[in-house]
């Protein structure tokens, strides 16, 4: 018998980085990680920046999300989030200057620093080199 499959739709205010029948998912909800199979019950989550993993025919992919919401109904998942990118779309040293950059702002005494920005910065980046590892 055909596995069971839900719909993934991930989106971001940029484009739509994602639609396809897929078998489980796990993302990472605000107070920890949520895994929906098909027909999970209706279910509205806020995401933390952090990783949504995939299985799909047998086998795992993941995608590096920054912060957003997930929306469960009618086995269909929708991932709003505030960007995200598979692996492959992962500019690895566009990351690490942009942690650099957190840290180094994070790091310097100047009163003038956005410190709950920066260190968003630095999540994001950290999650993306994630996903690269
Ligand atoms: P940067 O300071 O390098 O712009 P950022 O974390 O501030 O990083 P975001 O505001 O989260 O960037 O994302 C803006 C857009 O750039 C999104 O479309 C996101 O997918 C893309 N993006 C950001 N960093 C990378 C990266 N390292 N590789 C590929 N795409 C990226």
């Amino acid at each position: 018998m055909a596995e069971k499959t839900q719909r993934l739709d991930i989106v971001t205010p940029e484009r739509k980085v994602l639609s396809e029948d897929i078998g489980f998912v796990v993302v990472p909800g605000v107070a920890g990680e949520l895994g929906f199979l098909p027909e999970h019950t209706p279910l509205v989550s806020a995401l933390k920046t952090g990783i949504v993993r995939v299985q799909q025919d047998g086998k795992e992919f993941k995608i590096a999300i920054s912060s957003g919401f997930v929306e469960v109904k009618n086995s269909r998942v929708v991932i709003l989030a505030d960007a995200a990118e598979r692996a492959d779309q992962i500019d690895k040293s566009r990351a690490e200057a942009a942690k650099a950059r957190a840290e180094q702002r994070l790091s310097s005494s100047s009163s003038d620093i956005d410190v709950a920005r920066a260190e968003a910065a630095l999540k994001r980046a950290i999650n993306r080199l994630r996903l690269l590892h």
